[in-house]
């Protein structure tokens, strides 16, 4: 019996330390490109715990954002909703410090935010970068929104197409926003919460000029609501910071300086996403030679986690190209070009177009881009 005893603690100490369960506290790094002169900081600004209706105490939120990649989150309890009033007392500053705590062990930088909840309009906005939470909860939502202004924050609006609140999901603009924008009390809009994309926001953020944001709006811990092992990944507000601090952060989402990663799509300007596309990519094979009808391969190295989908629009006298290619994260992929006729002799500079159709600059233009390699054409 002893030695059964014996046998089955042992069989138990591996099985709780063998290295194959998964169980390591370990990140896994998200990598996008910087841009030029400034770092890519992976952010979600949308957070939930125990304090409002969330499932997770605050610590979990830092450590699952750093496992994930992130640089920093913003922990934005709902002021208005507190379904576990009875079992913790409403402390609205009180999350945020706890997971603040937290972040500063492992590096990951945490903002004080709430999220003012109200019915549409205005409907749901985080204000973050607060000084005092507490001061938020008052009756009337316009006095929420000018004491979030007055303690510097960064205010924009949530789930605007949410369906609670626009049964038919499309997002809706009215005349308390514009009130809002005019009084400097709304700075951006979510394009993205949780998997659901908004193109109205989308136009909005372009045609007012305001910061598009990506958030997740998690309640449960990640991992119920992402399958984090299959790769699959909350939404992040890409920001384009000129350091890794919280003053950069604010800084760069005031100049909407921030692109939309989410699922896998990338959306932002041109200016933004472009550069975030040509550094992701390298072509190993600069130089191929096609002989005769025959075939070469131009091999691209994807050395980021984002997906790109190219389609190509090409018209080349000499050399067909595939319609579309995929080029999967962190792989190199084979771009087929063909010869079209057995005669062709010289070197040509091939300088491809493709609309990368995954990677949007309006909600229905993709993001138009170039492939550039040689070719030496050999007769048959
Ligand atoms: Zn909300
Ligand atoms: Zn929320």
């Amino acid at each position: 019996m002893r030695r059964l005893l014996c046998l089955s603690l042992l069989l138990l100490n591996f099985g709780l330390t063998h290295p194959s369960h998964g169980h390591d506290r370990a990140r896994a790094p998200l990598r996008v490109p910087d841009l030029p002169g400034f770092l890519t900081l992976k952010c979600d600004f949308h957070t939930h715990t125990v304090f409002s209706d969330g499932k997770v105490w605050p610590d979990i939120r830092a450590e699952e954002a750093w496992r994930e990649g992130l640089d920093a989150i913003a922990i934005t309890d709902h002021i208005e909703h507190q379904p576990h009033k009875k079992d913790l007392p409403t402390a609205h500053n009180r999350s945020y410090q706890i997971a603040r705590g937290h972040g500063e062990a492992l590096q990951l930088l945490v903002i004080p935010g709430s999220e003012i909840t109200r019915s549409m309009p205005p409907g749901h906005l985080n204000a973050i970068f607060l000084k005092d939470a507490t001061r938020l909860d008052v009756p009337d939502w316009r006095d929420a929104l000018a004491e979030a202004r007055r303690q510097g924050a960064f205010i924009f609006w949530n789930h605007p197409g949410w369906r609670a609140q626009q049964p038919d999901g499309r997002a809706r603009w009215y005349p308390e926003h514009d009130q809002l924008l005019a009084q400097d009390q709304l700075h951006g809009i979510e394009v993205v919460n949780e998997r659901d994309y908004y193109p109205e926001a989308h136009a909005w953020c372009l045609e007012k000029n305001l910061t598009m944001l990506s958030n997740s709006d998690i309640h449960n811990p990640i991992g119920l609501d992402y399958d984090l092992h299959l790769g699959d990944r909350r939404p992040v507000t890409l920001v384009f910071a000129r350091e890794r601090s919280l003053d950069a952060i604010r800084e760069a989402l005031f100049a909407r300086r921030t692109a939309v990663l989410a699922g896998h799509r990338l959306i932002g300007r041109d200016e933004h996403v472009r550069p975030i596309f040509e550094r992701s990519l390298r072509i190993l094979t600069p130089q191929v030679r096609v002989r005769g009808t025959g075939r070469a391969y131009v091999q691209i190295q994807n050395d980021s986690d984002i997906p790109y989908e190219l389609r190509f629009r090409a018209e080349d006298p000499d050399l067909a190209f595939p319609g579309e290619l995929r080029l999967p994260a962190g792989r190199v992929a084979l771009l087929e070009v063909r010869g079209r006729a057995a005669d062709r002799q010289g070197q040509r500079t091939v300088r491809l177009t493709c609309e990368v159709t995954n990677v949007l600059i309006r909600p229905d233009t993709p993001l138009t881009a170039h492939l550039e390699f040689q070719v030496t054409l050999v007769p048959q």
